[in-house]
């Protein structure tokens, strides 16, 4: 499934279940998309099960999605990761392990 199909099921979930959906709820769903960034980590650090760290993770693209839905939504969000996947790419290096040698 991608980005854009993901979005779909989403925008049908929120309108189903009564998910908060207009554009001043943005914030709270990009409070939230962190909230649930929170509940991953705090399932890593208690060495919950991969599936259990999973599902905290894709309760935070839910909600980045959700968010893009209200914030952007003349964006095709697959389009934008392979865009900024390009862009990513094009970065000079800056970070990752030859950096955090340097640090030592
Ligand atoms: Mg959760």
């Amino acid at each position: 499934m991608h980005l854009e199909e993901m979005k779909k099921e989403i925008n049908e979930l929120v309108l189903e279940k009564g998910f908060y959906n207009k554009p001043e709820d943005i914030p709270k769903k990009l409070l939230f998309a962190f909230v649930e960034l929170g509940e991953a980590s705090d399932a890593w650090k208690k060495g919950k099960s991969e599936e259990e760290i999973a599902e905290e993770l894709v309760d935070v693209i839910f909600y980045v999605l959700d968010a893009s839905r209200l914030a952007c939504s003349t964006i095709n969000m697959d389009e934008m990761f392979l865009k900024k996947l390009e862009k990513n790419r094009q970065r000079t290096y800056q970070y990752g392990e030859e950096h955090r040698q340097k640090g030592k």
